[in-house]
């Protein structure tokens, strides 16, 4: 997914909050909840970090998330924002006492609204912040409240990097889902590379994960999603970047079909140096654009793209040697839209029938939506050499692409007109997907989605959440349901 949110998060909030202001009113905790203000007070006193609570004046810009629109408008009863593992600990003890949902966010991205949830507590890990990097091991330890561009920020310091995404201000749920970015053609998915993390489970156990220890519960932490506990500190192998060329190419509309089918061949024989991405999009009055990231010798990288560029000389042209640790404030997006509304679907092909689809579909867009289609994530190099049960990750198959679209507004009501253009077009696009979807970019929840997250993985993940999480506690995830909740 694109790196346009570097600068969206405070925005969103902001915007968010006269939607959801507008929709409903006010109405203390206590009262609405059934949680006793004495109870509360007790729990306030005991955690260095803040609650937050409907009365608070942050409340809705707290607990909106990144996509907001009418499905991901949920109200919590309390927001703990964690700021030690004894705050988890002590948040997973209130929920239990009293019987709340418990949502977990970090980086606050998903797309279905999971970092938050109607009437329970939000376990926010975003103000753990800290990122001690180990230049002679190659490694970083993060706590999980530090997002994508604060970790490469530390480690560029030291010419390394951690493979992340592409996007500066996803969290930690990147990691839990798989994590696909810039350097996967090279050093394979984020959960690839972590080498060790902690985990607070639904029974307040802290436990350390590696080859070593639990080592069941480390091979499902990497792709798992959140099921199995609340990660709260992530063990990274980095590896040596120093200069990149990368930048984009734009073209008109027009192009779209042609420069669609151009990228798949490109990328079709792409070495494991090159990943690119492309969007068909209405901002700038509408344009399809390609941005490449080459991480291998530069001048057999400007050699590969110049050929691209003679298929149809871009009418924008910003490719250029640049430093890895700039990447993340390579994008120029316009800051247009307030709301949003996005799916993807895991593509196994990309064939000219897609293409076409895709391309009839964006004309048909609704009028006064911003609207983009993306290829994401072309699967290629060494996160597909791993072997799928290697992780819990195993979406790696060569030449599938994450397709993901959006529309955004501006306006509440324009949800009802511009949110069915997105499941229409999702519903015309599943005969073209394989079947299977990536965690990090899901578009529905259930125990059927599930099986098609997680595929061959899905056995052996049952049997891990039901050693570690038997009652689901943790449930806003890509959920695994736990043996006794079969029975
Ligand atoms: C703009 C944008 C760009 C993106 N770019 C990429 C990309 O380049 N590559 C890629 O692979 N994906 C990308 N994604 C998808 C992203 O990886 C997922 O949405 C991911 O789940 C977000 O993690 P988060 O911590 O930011 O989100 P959150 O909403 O905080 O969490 C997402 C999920 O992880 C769980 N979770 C989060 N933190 C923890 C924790 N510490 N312990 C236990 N569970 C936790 C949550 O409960 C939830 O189920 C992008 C998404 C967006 C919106």
């Amino acid at each position: 997914m694109k790196s346009r949110r570097s600068f969206i998060k405070q925005s969103t909030m902001l915007a968010g909050v006269s939607f959801l202001v507008a929709g409903r009113g006010r109405w203390s905790p206590a009262l609405g909840f059934g949680v006793d203000a004495a109870s509360i007070e007790r729990f306030r006193s005991k955690l260095s970090g803040r609650l937050i609570l409907p009365s608070d004046a942050d409340y809705d810009a707290t607990r909106a998330v990144v996509s907001q629109n009418p499905e991901t408008d949920k109200r919590p009863a309390i927001i703990a924002r964690c700021k030690s593992e004894q705050d988890v600990l002590r948040s997973i003890d209130f929920a239990h006492e009293n019987e709340l949902e418990v949502a977990v966010r970090s980086g606050n991205h998903s797309f279905l609204g999971w970092g938050t949830c109607d009437r329970g507590i939000v376990i926010d890990l975003s103000p753990m912040k800290s990122v001690t990097v180990d230049p002679a091991s190659k490694t970083a330890l993060v706590s999980t409240g530090s997002n994508a561009g604060e970790i490469l920020a530390s480690t560029a310091r030291f010419g390394l990097a951690p493979v992340l995404g592409e996007c500066p201000t996803v969290g930690a749920g990147l990691a839990l889902g798989g994590g696909l970015g810039w350097l996967s053609g090279l050093h394979g998915a984020t959960c690839d590379n972590l080498l060790a993390a902690r985990l607070i489970t639904a029974d307040a156990k802290i436990l350390d994960v590696d080859d070593r220890r639990n080592p069941d519960l480390f091979w499902a932490t990497r792709g798992g999603g959140g099921n199995f506990g609340v990660a709260t500190q992530f063990q990274y192998r980095l590896h040596p970047v120093g200069g990149v060329l990368a930048g984009s190419f734009i073209y008109p509309v027009k192009l779209a079909r042609d420069m669609f089918r151009a990228f798949r061949d490109l990328m079709s024989i792409a070495p494991d140096e090159l990943q690119a991405e492309c969007q068909l999009r209405t901002d700038r009055g509408g344009q399809f654009c390609v941005e490449f990231v080459y991480s291998g010798d530069l001048a057999r990288g400007e050699n590969l793209l110049n050929q691209f560029r003679k298929i149809h000389p871009p009418d924008h042209d910003s490719l250029k040697r640049r430093a890895y640790a700039d990447l993340y404030t390579m994008g120029d997006w316009e800051e247009s839209w307030k709301f949003e509304f996005l799916k993807a679907t895991y593509v196994e092909r990309v064939s000219d029938e897609l293409i076409d689809v895709i391309v009839d579909r964006f004309a048909q867009r609704p009028l006064g939506c911003e609207t983009a289609f993306n290829f994401d994530h072309y699967m290629h190099g060494q996160v597909c050499r791993v072997p799928e049960n290697a992780t819990a990750f195993s979406l790696r198959k060569p030449d599938a692409v994450q397709l993901g679209f959006w529309t955004q507004w501006k306006i509440p009501t324009d949800a009802s007109r511009c949110m069915p253009w997105v499941n229409e077009t999702f519903r015309l696009l599943q005969p073209y997907a394989g079947g299977r979807i990536y965690a990090n970019y899901m578009a529905s929840s259930g125990p059927q989605a599930a099986k098609s997250v997680f595929g061959p993985n899905y056995e052996r993940l049952v049997a891990i959440k039901t050693k570690y999480d038997p009652t689901n506690l943790f449930h806003l995830n890509p959920n695994i349901v736990p043996q006794s909740e079969h029975e």
